[in-house]
Order: structure tokens, then sequence, then C-alpha cells
């Protein structure tokens, strides 16, 4: 008995801990500032890494700003980031896939239960149980809530630890760990390739990589923007072509031609507007996760039997998968690299649609902040 008692003990203990230099909001108009977290001390099955770079994605500033306050409201003070990559510094004793010097990353998930049939499955994104996230989940080993990218280093368990290969650029290789997955995912779910149409919608982190991806696959990939200045980038990044979103004439020519849409918006706008494009038994797939809701018209969709669907990231296995055709194709997020001290700058530019095409944070900077 007193045996159980010291194991149930030992189990609920709280492990060691460690400062981190990190940068946080207090508030969801605080902007964010430097910011000092404790880390644990690797336990068996951990590793412990030193963040190189962490992509900047728009769901750290709909976080940041409670957006989502619906769904999953922020516990401040928050520290974002879930496209992290950086080097191993230490693993817990039982730890069989890492060791100390290895390149790794990331993404938006730190664990799930890991029993039920969608973790099962490798689909851990979808756990029963709800997946713990890397930032503003419950931290059931510390207490609290958990604390992402924008900081010197994490712990996290090896089994939501990827392998990162030392051939790409690792500040492109950050972005791959959420807007690579997000966007790889749902394009091999739907099975989109050579003789189909595809759009996607939206040049910001994920539509990039959609892009990229897309066209990798061998499909006919048509770029949907609100920024006519994006034109020429888009066709270097895989669109063969273009449309203006707002030029309903040009939307019109396009009707019931298009097999997949990927919807990458972070913003309001109009969904009818790509239903009406889909073709017989055609799917549009939201990733984007814009605040309000947006009403949809019953006739767009069963007029054509047409699907509208979503996705959420990628299991552990699929963003391994991912990781490993970016490092065999010599794929990477275009990024812009900044200081951790220019954060509150950039978060404006990501507003205004501006960012070619993902912020990628050298962590180096840190150390200066
Ligand atoms: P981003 O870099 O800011 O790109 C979003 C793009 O959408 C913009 O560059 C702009 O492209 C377009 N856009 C923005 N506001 C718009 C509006 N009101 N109307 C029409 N177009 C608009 O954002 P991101 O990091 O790629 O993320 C995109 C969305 O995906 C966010 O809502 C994010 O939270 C969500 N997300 C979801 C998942 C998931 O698992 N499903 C994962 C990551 C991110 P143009 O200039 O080309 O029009
Ligand atoms: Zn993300």
């Amino acid at each position: 008995m007193s045996e159980a008692t010291g194991q149930v003990k030992a189990a609920s203990a709280k492990p060691k801990t460690f400062p981190a230099r990190s940068f946080a909001a207090q508030s969801p108009t605080s902007g964010l500032v430097s910011h000092s977290i404790v880390r644990r001390e690797p336990l068996p099955s951990d590793v412990q890494i030193e963040i190189l770079f962490c992509g900047i994605c728009h769901s750290d500033l709909h976080q940041v700003r409670n957006e989502w306050k619906d769904v999953m409201p922020t516990v401040y003070p928050v520290v974002p980031g879930h496209e992290i990559v950086g080097r191993v510094t230490k693993v817990g004793s039982a730890v069989k896939k890492f060791k100390a010097g290895d390149l790794v990353g990331v993404g938006c998930m730190v664990n799930s239960d890991r029993t039920c049939p969608n973790c099962k499955a490798g689909d851990e994104q979808y756990c029963n149980s709800f997946p713990t996230l890397t930032y503003n989940s419950e931290d059931k080993h510390l207490g609290g809530v958990t604390y992402g990218g924008y900081s010197e280093s994490i712990v996290v368990d090896e089994a939501f630890v990827l392998r990162v290969s030392d051939k790409l650029k690792l500040e492109g290789v950050a972005p791959l760990l959420c807007a690579g997955i997000t966007t790889y995912s749902p394009l091999r779910h739907w099975n989109v390739g050579k003789g189909q149409k595809v759009g996607i919608v939206g040049l910001g982190g994920l539509g990039h990589m959609g892009l990229k991806f897309a066209k990798a696959f061998g499909a006919h990939v048509v770029l949907f923007t609100t920024s006519a200045g994006k034109t020429a980038d888009a066709k270097r990044l895989g669109a063969d072509e273009v449309i203006i979103s707002k030029d309903a004439a040009e939307m019109q020519k396009h009707a019931n031609s298009f097999n997949f849409i990927l919807d990458t918006v972070s913003g309001e706008h109009d969904l009818n507007a790509y239903l009406r494009l889909l073709t017989l038994d055609g799917t549009m797939t939201l990733v984007g996760a814009p605040e309000k809701p947006a009403p949809i018209a019953a006739f767009n969709l069963l007029m054509g039997r047409k699907r509208l669907a979503g996705s959420a990231i990628g299991g552990i296995r699929e963003t391994q998968e991912m990781l490993d055709f970016c490092a065999a194709n010599n794929m990477t997020a275009d990024v812009e690299v900044i200081p951790m001290q220019d954060i509150n700058k950039a978060y404006e530019r990501l507003l205004k649609s501006d960012v070619k095409y993902r912020f990628s944070i050298d962590m180096a900077s840190l150390k200066q902040a």
C-alpha cells in the first residue's frame, strides 16, 4: 500500500525546471515582449531542444489577439510558435530516436492520448481527447498552459519530435512544421494530382506551400488572390494561372471547372464564390480559420453534389513523410528572416497580407533581447 502511494507521489511530483528566455503577449492588445518561462528538465522519454528558427503562423496572431475565443480561449501570458526547428541538446534516459546534436522539428502538437482510434491510425491531430497543442494547451507536467516556440528552448516527448534533414536551409524548414503539413495533408487526402484542376485560395504562408505541393503532385494549379501584385511570384511558386478573386467576370469564366479547391484565407470572405467554381462532385477544403463564421447557400452545394470539408494540420507520421518529401525534392518555404525584436511589426505586416511568404524568427536574436 505504502509502495503504491509512493508510486502515485512519484508520478504526480512536478519535474525539475530550468528558465528559458521567450517572447509573450500579456493580453490581446499588449503586443509581444521579452518574458521568462520555465521548461521541465527532460523526463525519460523527453528531448530538450535549442530552438534555432520559429516560423510565424497566422494562427499565432489569431491566438495572441484571442480571435478564437469561442473554440480555444487564449490564456495569458501566451508564448506562441509552432513551426520549430532546432538542435537536440539533451535526451531523457529512455529516448531511442534522437541524440544530442540531431536536427529536429516540432509542429503544432506535443502530445495526445495515443490510445484512441484516431491516434492509433496516426491521426493524432484528431485525437478524441484533443491533442496537447504546442502552446495554449493544458500543461500536464507543470500545470498552467504549454508555451511555444518563440523561445530559446523547448522540451517535448520524442514521439512528437520530427527528424529534419541537414540538406535544407533551416529557416525555410521551420514553416513546413505547420504551413507545410497543413497543405500537404489535404492535398494528399483528396488525391490531388495529374489531370486535375486545383485552386489554392490566398497567397500567404499556407497558400505558397499549397502551390508548391499541388504543382509537385502534378496538378494544373490556379491561385486565387486579392493581391494583384503577387501574380509573378505565384507563377514562380507553381501557379499555372492566377485569378484576381475580386474580378467577378474572371471568376465566372471558371465556373464548374475545379476538381479541388484549398482555401487558406485568414479573414472574412465569401465561400459561395468558390463553391460555384467546383465541378460535379468537386471538393472545397477549408484550412484557413477566420474569426467569424461564413454563410453558405445550400444551392451552391446541392447543384453539382459538391462537398465542403475542413482539414487540420496532419499526424506525426504524415508530417515526417512531408519533411522527407521536401528533403528529397529540395523544397522549403520562402521566408523573410527577422529578429525576435521585430515580432510586433511582423504581425502588422501579416495583417496586411504583406509577407513573402513566411516570417521565420532567427532565435539567436533572443540572446540580445
Ligand atoms: P497568411 O500568411 O496571413 O496568409 C493568408 C492569406 O489569405 C493572405 O496572404 C491573403 O492572400 C489572404 N487573405 C487574408 N485576408 C483575406 C480576406 N479578408 N479576404 C480574402 N483573402 C484574404 O496566413 P497563414 O499563416 O497562411 O494562415 C492562413 C489561415 O490558416 C489562418 O486563418 C490560420 O489560422 C489558418 N491555419 C489553419 C491550420 C489548420 O490546421 N487548418 C494550420 C495553420 C494555419 P492574398 O493576398 O493572396 O489574397
Ligand atoms: Zn500554424
